[in-house]
């Protein structure tokens, strides 16, 4: 039996060794990336769930690193904050994100919202709201048509941040609540924060047929929203029945693979934009 104990003792060990020496990597590899050019966005369509038209599109952040090959946002964001990496990925992300709404545009499809995810360690940053302010000012895009993603978590710092939200809403751009439900809940800033829109949690939409507490978790976010005078959108819409079940709950827009996958620039813009001019 001791000899048994002290075999998984060395299993575990020998494990955390491997994640260690794996977050190690992707710290490492995390300060050469954006050098090495090698992040991409990838786009998301959002649908307007009654007309089944186009609205706007998320921003997903994709990393293929020279060593560690394909390694996923929830993999590398969460290191990429703890450093603070996430400051100039972040200020990346924004430039390229308006950038290539700018580019849709003139090339002539109809005006679309684009979402970008901001995490809290961003929003913390003294310099944000002027970055964000010098990246629609010198890329001259509809400001409006620029959604910043926010987590809840941030109510965590309600105080300094409910300025920070104010000074981002008087530069125009819309602000949406992700991961709504999840994690750190207080209902008290709800209408205390400048908000548009809220998105309900893929892991209470996935399988919400199936589940009827989710269900009811469903239900009364919308109704919440729809008191406060929000929009919602729901992510992980992986299905037809969904998708037509969250319409008829009063769910504004659906985001998901029922719809499509997140595509690289180029493969968005045959699928989702050149069929649709
Ligand atoms: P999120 O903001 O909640 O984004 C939604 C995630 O759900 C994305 O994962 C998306 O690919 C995935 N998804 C979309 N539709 C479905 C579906 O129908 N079913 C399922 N199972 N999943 C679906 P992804 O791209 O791996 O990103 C994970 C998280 O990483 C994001 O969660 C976001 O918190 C963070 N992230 C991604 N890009 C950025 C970025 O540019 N900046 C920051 N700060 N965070 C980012
Ligand atoms: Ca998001
Ligand atoms: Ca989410
Ligand atoms: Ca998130």
């Amino acid at each position: 039996v001791k000899e048994k104990g002290k075999n998984n003792y060395q299993l575990f060990t020998a494990e955390m060794q491997k994640n260690f020496y794996r977050k190690m990597m992707i710290e490492k590899q995390l300060r050469v990336a954006l050098d090495q050019n090698e992040f991409e966005l990838y786009y998301q369509p959002i649908i307007d769930l009654k007309t089944n038209e186009i609205i706007a599109m998320e921003s997903l952040l994709r990393w293929n690193n020279e060593i560690l090959g394909q390694v996923t946002p929830d993999e590398f964001i969460s290191v990429a904050e703890e450093t603070g990496i996430i400051i100039p990925i972040g200020q990346w992300v924004l430039r390229m994100a308006i950038q290539q709404n700018i580019i849709w545009l003139n090339e002539g499809y109809k005006p679309l919202k684009t979402s970008i995810n901001v995490s809290v360690r961003q929003l913390l940053d003294p310099m944000f709201v002027d970055n964000v302010k010098n990246a629609i000012e010198s890329s001259g895009v509809d400001a409006s048509n620029i959604v910043l993603e926010i987590t809840e978590s941030i109510a965590m710092y309600a105080d300094s941040t409910i300025e920070k939200l104010m000074a981002l809403k008087k530069l125009g751009v819309t602000l949406s609540m992700d991961d709504f439900g999840t994690g750190y809940s207080s209902l008290s800033y709800l209408n205390k924060y400048p908000l548009d829109s809220l998105k309900i949690d893929k892991s209470f939409v996935i399988g919400m047929n199936q589940d009827h507490e989710n269900t009811a978790i469903v239900k009364t976010i919308i109704a919440i929203a729809k008191q406060l005078e929000l929009r919602v959108i729901a992510e992980g819409v992986e299905g037809q029945e969904e998708a037509s079940y969250l319409n008829e709950m009063g769910c504004d827009y659906g985001q998901g693979y029922y719809y499509s996958r997140p595509l690289p620039a180029s493969e968005f813009e045959e699928k989702w934009l050149a069929s649709d001019k």
